[in-house]
């Protein structure tokens, strides 16, 4: 036999939980249930739904300008287009399509928008658990806003949106702040930064010399044990900011504690993207080792205009729902579940026909009946009926329609008894099982 196809290096299927896999990913309930679960939190807030294409030009995330970041540098996934020559891009993060496609449109022109988006993102990363070639965020922007007001509300939902799915802030997630300031007190301070490690060059490992003139503020972020105590010594980007950025990073925090969100202020904290300012914020967890960030996110007031757009202030974050979801399963939290409330047992090809007109009828009245289809025996046909998780079998046998009946019987009490129930009755069916 030929060797089967395979899927790309660190690009997943996402599947029912009924199928076997040795990988650790989310199944497709859980995920559909996380896309229903945003739709409604985002709804309570005010937020509209935007897609833009997963292929960009190169030149919106390379743009020249700003420092370099590690995605730029070595994460996208570019192409030149065989037909035309075009360079492109799989888009590594949603941000920058966005907002090129509002300069596009001038979309901020009658106000304010607020949007959010889900989809595939691409970096070239080395795939391991909770890291992928092809993964997928829910992505949240609102757009025109200065803030802070809005990064405040932007931060409380998603503490809602954690509260919808079952997550426990403290226990099972915990927010990380920090504020950036403004492009000039990030170059006073960025100055003062190589001025530093540059004083300790011999204790640099090669990433930190790599970057200590492209992005000295992520030599901050290294992990590297042997760089903690000259990076803990290095002077604090905090002691850098004016009055202004204090007092919308003190605004920001009176509301979050007013809402009672506890938070820890980690001057650490920078974002892998080059247009942050001022706020930054993480959602974190311990409990998915090295890949504990599930939710980044921070003000971008500069990339309207690096897009050639009039200046608008930003602000927004990227969720990654491998991850999250990833969480959810280790963490056991509860979940509705993904089951039809029936299942259509159907041993009789005669009745096949009037069988499924009545189960159109259920399903108009807004049940979920899945239908044996395919034929067989009946012990392989409820042997089907369990496996669907259904808690009512409705079985469609010759004598029952003979009698003008159909039977229901409860897969999940074998002490229950059968019921009989008249084939003119589908109204009450529906009752019945309305509450499976
Ligand atoms: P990390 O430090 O983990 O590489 P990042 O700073 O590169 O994260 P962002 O660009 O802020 O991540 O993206 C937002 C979120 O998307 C991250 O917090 C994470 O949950 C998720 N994410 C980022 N890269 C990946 C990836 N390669 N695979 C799976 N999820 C990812
Ligand atoms: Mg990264």
């Amino acid at each position: 036999m030929a060797d089967i196809l395979r899927a790309v290096k660190g690009m997943n299927d996402i599947l029912p939980a009924s199928v076997p896999r040795t990988e650790k990913l989310p199944d497709s309930a859980l995920w559909s249930w996380f896309e229903a679960t945003v739709r409604e939190v985002l709804a309570r807030y005010g937020y509209q739904y935007i897609v833009t294409p997963i292929v960009e030009p190169t030149a919106l995330f390379v743009r020249g300008l700003g420092e370099v970041t590690d995605i730029v540098e070595k994460e996208m996934y570019s192409f030149t287009d065989s037909m035309n020559g075009d360079q492109l891009t799989l888009r590594p993060e949603a941000t920058a399509g966005i907002v090129r496609a509002m300069v596009e449109h001038n979309a901020l022109y009658n106000g304010p928008l607020r949007l959010w988006t889900i989809g595939p993102m691409f970096r070239h990363e080395r795939p391991q658990k909770g890291r992928y070639r092809q993964f997928h965020q829910l992505d949240v922007e609102a757009l025109g806003f200065p803030g802070p007001d809005v990064d405040a509300e932007m931060i409380l939902m998603v503490r809602a949106l954690w509260a919808a799915l079952g997550l426990e802030v403290g226990r099972d997630v915990r927010l990380e702040l920090n504020s950036l300031g403004q492009p000039a007190e990030r170059l006073a301070h960025r100055t003062a930064l190589i001025a530093h490690f540059e004083a300790h060059a011999a204790q640099l490992d090669e990433d930190a010399r790599r970057r200590l003139h492209s992005n000295p503020l992520r030599i901050l972020d290294s992990k590297n044990p042997a760089m903690q105590a000259l990076i803990e010594a290095a002077p604090r980007l905090a002691d850098f900011l004016g009055a202004e950025s204090l007092a919308h990073f003190d605004a920001l925090r009176a509301v979050l504690d007013a809402a009672g969100l506890a938070y820890r202020i980690n001057p650490r904290l920078v974002r892998g993207m080059d247009y942050y300012n001022l706020t930054v914020f993480e959602w974190v967890t311990d409990q998915l080792g090295s890949q504990g960030t599930v939710c980044g996110g921070g003000r971008y007031d500069g990339l309207f205009e690096q897009l050639g757009g009039k200046p608008a202030p930003a602000v927004g974050f990227g969720l990654g729902i491998e991850r999250l979801l990833l969480l959810l399963q280790e963490l056991k939290v509860a979940r509705p579940s993904a089951a039809p409330q029936a299942y259509a047992v159907l041993p009789s090809a005669a009745a096949l026909p009037r069988a499924m007109a009545l189960l159109e009828q259920l399903r108009e009245r807004g049940i979920a009946v899945q239908m044996h289809a395919g034929g067989g025996g009946m012990k392989a046909q409820f042997k089907r009926a369990d496996a669907s998780g259904a808690r009512y079998a409705l079985i469609f046998g010759d004598d029952e329609l003979a009698r003008g009946e159909v039977a229901l019987k409860d897969l999940r009490d074998a002490s229950a008894a059968q019921l009989a129930l008249p084939l003119a009755g589908v109204a009450d069916w529906a009752a019945r099982l309305r509450t499976a």
